[in-house]
């Protein structure tokens, strides 16, 4: 893998570009974990970063997503203690959350 490749900024919403974060930490939220940690859900890098993949903002549930299961139901039970869990919205909703913008009719 080429460095050029790596360190390429991602595009997020808005027109802004996401620089990379520096080489040695998570390449998903730019804090310094193991792989099987989970992200930090309050980066504002992971934030961006999740946002312009998903076009939706991260919960904790995301951040966890790719751990083990063992450290999955560790955090959630910690975060659901702090009152500070979040997951993603039911999609069976009609009433969307308030947005900055109308998604426009744009293809592809
Ligand atoms: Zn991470």
């Amino acid at each position: 893998m080429s460095e050029a490749a790596r360190s390429k900024p991602t595009a997020i919403p808005g027109g802004l570009m996401l620089m990379p974060c520096k080489p040695g930490v998570c390449q998903e939220c730019a804090r310094d974990h193991t792989p099987d940690n989970p992200h930090d859900a309050q980066s504002m890098y992971y934030q961006y970063k999740f946002y312009a993949q998903h076009h939706r903002w991260p919960t904790w549930k995301d951040a966890i997503a790719h751990c083990s299961e063992e450290i999955r139901t560790l955090w959630e039970q910690a975060l659901r203690e702090r009152g500070a869990w979040t997951e993603p919205e039911p999609a069976k909703k009609t009433v969307t959350p308030k947005k900055r913008k109308k998604a426009g009719a744009t293809k592809r």
